[in-house]
């Protein structure tokens, strides 16, 4: 339920709510909007004497959150969240660029992507420590060594570290390290992962499974801001279809709608949502065409030696080209991408 206040409410007919949905067993989350503040019951909501929480002190009216995620939702929030971890901002006419390797490889590796990076107007370095690859066979990433090499690379170039924890027992170390804690498609209903996360004191990347409809990422994310953490950013980076020539299928339809429907920022992924490094620019594009908050692309001092997703990383040349390409789509829309 949504409790609107009226505009004359005190702090005092809002704390008197809080305690009212409290006594009912459900959780009360304080919206303080400009114009009015809202409370959202959320929990069980068939409690008995919900209906009159509408006399309640200062009450408006109370409303029901059609929308199965509730935290997440427009009908909750009507303004548009902006994510904020170091240099990187997400949202609100600002596109964030967040850019990098796929995986950590080295210390001149990571630091002189940084450098280019940051050159060509990032507002983020991305680079994953630990990888969670389909194959065990595969390079499973530097880990805490990696998270190092990150930390050094923000503190040469000043660029917020995006990278992904795979697992609960990781989030403390990886909190050490990183600006933002991106959860990986593979992960994305990991409940115990979204909820530690959720408890921690950094900003969320959360991505969407390939095989997740919309309504489990919304509820996904709905996890994470459950504990507590209201920085939470939506990653859509491709889902799987019958398509085989693209790696995923990359709906960019997913945009205007979960902004219709959620406050949360979306940001593209077109590197896992093609596969090929010859179809990212045209899909960064267009992605901030469809109005997304911001970009994870993949960049590599030199791609073809890449320990992973080379085959759809931009080497520099291609980095800043799509940087330039995207900058004047960026002022159609009259928003500021990246540190441009
Ligand atoms: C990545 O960002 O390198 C990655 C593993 O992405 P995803 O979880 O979307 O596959
Ligand atoms: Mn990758």
């Amino acid at each position: 339920m949504i409790i609107v206040m009226k505009r004359s409410a005190s702090e005092q007919d809002i704390t008197t709510m809080i305690h009212e949905v409290e006594a009912r067993g459900l959780k009360a989350n304080v919206i303080r909007g400009t114009e009015r503040t809202v409370i959202a019951a959320v929990g069980e909501e068939r409690v008995a004497g919900i209906g009159s929480l509408e006399s309640g002190p200062g009450v408006d009216e109370v409303l029901p959150i059609l929308a199965p995620y509730k935290l997440a939702s427009r009908e909750l929030q009507p303004e548009s969240s902006t994510v904020q971890a170091g240099s990187l901002t997400v949202g609100n006419g600002q596109i964030g660029v967040i850019a990098g390797p796929c995986s950590v490889e080295s210390e001149e590796q990571i630091v002189t992507t940084a450098q280019a990076v940051r050159a060509a107007g990032a507002s983020a370095l991305r680079g994953g420590a630990f990888k969670p690859r389909t194959s065990p066979y595969s390079f499973q990433g530097l880990k805490e060594e990696g998270l190092q090499l990150l930390a050094e690379a923000r503190r040469q170039t000043g660029l917020a570290v995006v990278t992904e924890v795979v697992s609960p027992e990781d989030v403390e170390l990886v909190v050490e390290y990183a600006d933002v804690l991106q959860i990986g498609a593979r992960n994305m209903q990991n409940y115990r992962l979204l909820e530690a996360v959720g408890k921690s004191p950094r900003a969320v990347l959360l991505k969407r499974g390939p095989s997740a409809t919309i309504d489990e990422w919304l509820l996904a994310a709905e996890y994470i801001l459950d504990a507590g953490n209201d920085q939470v950013m939506l990653c859509e980076r491709g889902i799987r279809t019958f398509e085989t020539h693209t790696r995923f299928t990359l709906p960019l339809a997913s945009v205007p709608y979960v902004q219709q429907r959620t406050h949360l920022p979306v940001v593209i992924d077109p590197s896992h949502g093609t596969g090929h490094t010859y179809l990212v620019p045209a899909m960064a594009q267009a992605a901030i065409a469809a109005g997304a908050d911001g970009l994870i692309v993949e960049v590599h001092p030199h791609p073809e030696q890449a320990q992973s997703d080379g085959y759809q990383s931009l080497n520099f040349a291609e980095y800043e080209a799509m940087m330039a390409a995207c900058q004047k789509i960026a002022g159609a829309m009259e928003k500021h991408l990246g540190m441009l």
